[in-house]
């Protein structure tokens, strides 16, 4: 049974319980994918149905933001903690090099796949790095062949939300992977265009605000949040 938050159900694991359920994920050949909403999207899921189904289908569905974590914990039904996609990802892919794993890179401007996947090998030896794709292709199927050709054993899906999640409901039949995770920005964050907040910031769970200083234009973006616990509250006043 998942823990819901608005309407979203979330898997209530810790980072050590997520990556457990990965590597277990990465031992079947059929495609799981997994998806790790903010309350940024679980304001979009409440708009957009389809958003909402590409979630609920997901085989693991991981709290990244802290937004999400206070509001389960308002509504009474308390995750463990905050499972950011990025680092979910970056702890699969240090245990899988361990076996010499492969992974392929799906996403991001050109030129960013191949930056990160550079970076990645070099952190983890081992890593073999299947292949790459920016983010910005207008047919799935030629980068569905080419997911396929180079046959990886996870698939990083990072082009945004909720585009990411739809590709990966739509495409998961198609796909010859045995996991795929969707992440947003970590291409960005993994090949070094764009900086993580400093650990300091990350300690008092001020990421979203480092985020906004350094990209301000997410300002309009970043209103759902406000908008969310207004929501969550609202739940548990009224007995939910
Ligand atoms: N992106 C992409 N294709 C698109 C739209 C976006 O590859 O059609 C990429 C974009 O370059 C960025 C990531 O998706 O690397 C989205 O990053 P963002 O930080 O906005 O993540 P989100 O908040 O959407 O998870």
């Amino acid at each position: 049974m998942r823990t819901e938050v608005l309407g979203v159900g979330f898997d209530a694991v810790t980072m050590a319980e997520a990556v457990e359920r990965g590597m277990t994920m990465l031992e079947t050949a059929a495609p799981d994918y997994v998806v790790t909403p903010n309350p940024e999207m679980v304001m979009v899921c409440r708009e957009d149905p389809e958003a909402a189904r590409a979630v609920a289908g997901a085989s693991l569905v991981l709290p990244d933001g802290i937004g999400v974590v206070y509001g389960a914990k308002i509504l009474g039904r308390p995750l463990p903690e905050r499972v950011p996609g990025a680092d979910f990802s970056l702890r699969l892919m240090e245990r899988m090099a361990a076996r010499g794993g492969s992974v392929f890179l799906l996403g991001a401007k050109p030129g960013v796949a191949e930056l990160a996947g550079e970076k990645l090998a070099a952190r983890f030896p081992g890593l073999r790095i299947a292949g790459t794709n920016d983010g910005y292709f207008q047919d799935d199927g030629p980068v569905i062949q080419k997911i396929n050709d180079a046959a990886p054993d996870f698939l990083l899906v990072c082009l945004g939300v909720p585009k990411q999640e739809k590709w990966m409901l739509a495409n998961r039949d198609k796909l010859k992977v045995r996991l795929m995770a969707g992440l947003g920005g970590s291409l960005d964050v993994y090949a070094g265009v764009v900086e993580r907040a400093p650990e300091s910031w990350q300690r008092l769970n001020l990421e979203w605000l480092y985020r906004l200083k350094k990209e301000p234009w997410r300002l309009g973006r970043m209103m759902r949040l406000p908008k969310f616990l207004l929501y969550v509250t609202g739940e548990r006043l009224r007995g939910k």
